[in-house]
């Protein structure tokens, strides 16, 4: 029997799993680790202490398992994407803690390079927003305020990498220093249609390329473990970032294919096929992966509030206990009584992108009731993905289906107002662990685990279809509501 390794290095824990080759799960490990937060809207984390939980559930699960190392084919990894992490190449030190995706610290710098006029030039290039979000500019505040760093970075002494190229170092013993195209996609510095390093942003946010890793494809063989880690070597094989190892774990595959993650906030994905489509709806147009030097590409949309909203629902109103309890409470009720709930705490993304639009609660009468709260939040839920499909249709990416993945879809009831209100039918697999499992797929294609993508397409089942029951007249009823409520709470942030 043949194994696949597959690591998922989150936000907030380090996680490893062992496949077999029917994409069976043999064993599972998993390891929280600090969220360091220096000041308000930083947020950082220690690469040691990433590397160390990382490399510990990596060799539980191999010894847990009883399965002999030679039998491990491969090894995948998949990984929280942007966050930005420096070292020296003699050391392996990392000079200073990781800047994480969520940090804010360079938002002045974003603005002051959008007021200069570049935005558009980025767009162009990369498929992103300018946004402190992604990697050149947290790159860029390292080289900036850590000492000595950027003439160290030109004389070619440091590296820099996201979460993937971090750990493969370490992997390798210090011998790969390299970054999967889906990641290098996420640093803002890569040219997404030429798929390599952009000279001329590398000058606009003053990058030395010297500290640059190779960019790889996705499913290949890069390099091997370091022999003293595991006994032997095992080939490191695939790397993807985690959205897009979601959407390769779940096969879609073809254009058209698309898949949407239910966690505190939501992402979805639409496979485009081998070009970017640009965007005209401000979605993000980036890479899926890529196989024998073949791109594969995407376009992404995100929702900062979605399951967030039911742990405000149960700590910040106390109408439920525990999250599982909003179904029970929101069928309580047959609809929402006409109160619409948009959860915009944090702002909204896409496509609506307003850091000024804040949570509104709107249609309350005498006769409102928690019940009818709990269903408007899963209608939100639902409402906010709808939005995101018809961006992503007239960007020309019309989604038949949509394949669904993430704790929120445990959630019947929320999965059938998905389908009612998108009015697609909605896809829950059989194996929910799609990140990690797209780690292994990758990986595990490489080496021929899987000889061909047929392979991984049946290990792949649904294990329950929600097809739209609602008529086209509720869903345009529900929409347009939930867009007037939408338009009440945009810009009620903005200090006036
Ligand atoms: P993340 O990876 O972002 O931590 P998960 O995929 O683990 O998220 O999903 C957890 C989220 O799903 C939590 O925000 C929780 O409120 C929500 N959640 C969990 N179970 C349910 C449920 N049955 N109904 C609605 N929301 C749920």
């Amino acid at each position: 029997m043949n194994y696949v390794l597959a690591l998922d290095q989150g936000t907030t824990s380090s996680r490893a799993m062992l496949f077999d080759e029917t994409a069976r799960v043999i064993a599972t490990a998993q390891q929280e680790f600090p969220q360091i937060f220096p000041r308000p809207g930083w947020v950082e984390h220690d690469a040691e202490e990433i590397w160390r939980t990382q490399i510990a559930c990596a060799r539980q699960v191999i010894n847990e398992s009883g399965v002999p190392v030679a039998n491990v084919r491969a090894l995948g990894i998949t990984n929280q994407r942007e966050t930005t992490v420096l070292w020296d190449r003699k050391t392996g030190v990392p000079l200073a803690n990781a800047i994480v995706w969520q940090d804010r610290r360079t938002a002045d710098k974003c603005d002051a390079i959008r007021a200069q006029g570049h935005a558009e030039r980025i767009r162009k290039s990369t498929g992103l927003e300018l946004d402190a979000y992604f990697s050149a500019t947290k790159l860029a505040w390292l080289l900036d305020h850590v000492e000595g760093a950027r003439a160290r970075a030109a004389r070619g002494e440091l590296a820099f990498g996201t979460i993937d190229s971090w750990l493969i170092w370490h992997l390798s013993g210090g011998a790969c220093h390299v970054t999967d195209i889906s990641n290098a996609a996420r640093t803002m510095l890569f040219d997404i249609h030429r798929g390599e390093w952009d000279a001329e942003l590398l000058a606009l946010f003053d990058i030395p390329v010297a500290v640059l890793p190779d960019v790889v494809d996705s499913s290949a063989v890069v390099g091997e473990t370091d022999a003293t880690l595991f006994g032997e070597p095992i080939a490191i094989a695939g790397i993807a970032g985690d959205q897009q190892a979601a959407t390769f774990g779940q096969a879609c595959l073809k254009p058209g294919m698309a898949k949407n993650t239910y966690g505190t906030g939501c992402f979805l994905t639409v496979h485009t096929g081998e070009a970017p489509v640009p965007s005209q709806h401000r979605l993000l147009s980036t890479v899926a992966w890529r196989r024998n030097g073949q791109t594969d590409y995407l376009l992404e949309g995100s929702i900062f509030t979605a399951g967030a909203l039911i742990q405000w629902l149960r700590d910040g109103l106390g109408i439920i206990r525990s999250a599982p309890e909003v179904e029970a409470l929101a069928a309580q009720v047959p609809d929402s009584g006409e109160v619409v709930m948009v959860p915009a705490f944090a702002g909204m993304g896409a496509p609506h992108w307003d850091a000024y639009a804040r949570g509104t609660l709107i249609g309350l009468t005498r006769g409102s009731t928690a019940a009818h709260i709990a269903r408007a939040s899963l209608e939100a839920v639902a409402l906010q993905t709808a939005d995101l499909l018809t961006a992503i249709a007239a960007d020309g990416a019309p989604v038949k289906e949509l394949r669904v993945d993430g704790g929120m879809t445990r959630n019947d009831l929320l999965m059938q107002l998905q389908a009612d209100v998108a009015g697609v039918p909605v896809v829950r697999p059989e194996m929910t662990e799609t990140t990690v499992l797209g780690a292994a797929f990758l990986a595990g294609r490489a080496v021929d685990v899987w000889p061909d993508d047929q392979a991984l397409i049946e290990h792949w089942s649904a294990d329950r279809v929600f097809e739209p029951q609602a008529s086209a007249d509720w869903r345009e009823a529900m929409r347009a509501r939930w867009s007037k409520a939408v338009e009440r709470a945009r810009g009620w942030a903005d200090g006036a």
